[in-house]
């Protein structure tokens, strides 16, 4: 950003008026150059007694001092923005990763063949997903062995 556009852009910095991507290019020229900052603290000196007068206030004292809070807390405001979005990107690679087991495992389907007790002919069961959550033989051998501890405990 160069000091003309610098210059155009005090009104509306003043005024907490410029996008973030703007403020982030002004504020980095600012703190890099003595004149745009200089002109700047002429504005807001002028905007800032203004504003006085209306509200019949004292004159500040140390407009210099308030200023250089005021871009403080303006980075400040960037950085915490920027923090934000950080995060949510790490939230949306640990989402990506997270989702990688589940989304490879849903996609083959797996075959496996059971024969019931006493029938001649078995059974081809396919399944999708996770393969010890969703195996219906598995799943019912787990029941029986559940049933046998059951019986073997009441005896
Ligand atoms: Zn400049």
């Amino acid at each position: 950003m160069d000091c003309r556009t610098v210059l155009k852009l005090n009104d509306r910095y003043l005024a907490e008026g410029l996008p973030d991507g703007v403020l982030a290019q002004y504020l980095e020229h600012i703190a890099s150059c003595d004149s745009c900052h200089d002109n700047l603290m002429t504005d807001y000196s002028i905007t800032k007694a203004i504003d006085q007068l209306n509200r019949n206030e004292d004159f500040s004292t140390d407009y210099s001092k308030e200023l250089t809070e005021k871009l403080e807390k303006s980075r400040q405001y960037l950085a915490r923005k920027k923090r934000i979005v950080r995060y949510k990107h790490a939230i949306a690679v640990i989402l990506m990763v997270l989702s990688v087991p589940f989304s490879m495992s849903s996609t083959f389907a797996t075959a496996k063949y059971y024969k019931p007790e006493g029938s001649e002919e078995s059974l081809k069961l396919k399944y999708y997903g996770m393969p010890e959550q969703l195996d219906p033989i598995r799943q019912a051998i787990r029941e029986y062995n559940d049933e046998a501890i059951t019986k073997l405990r009441e005896k």
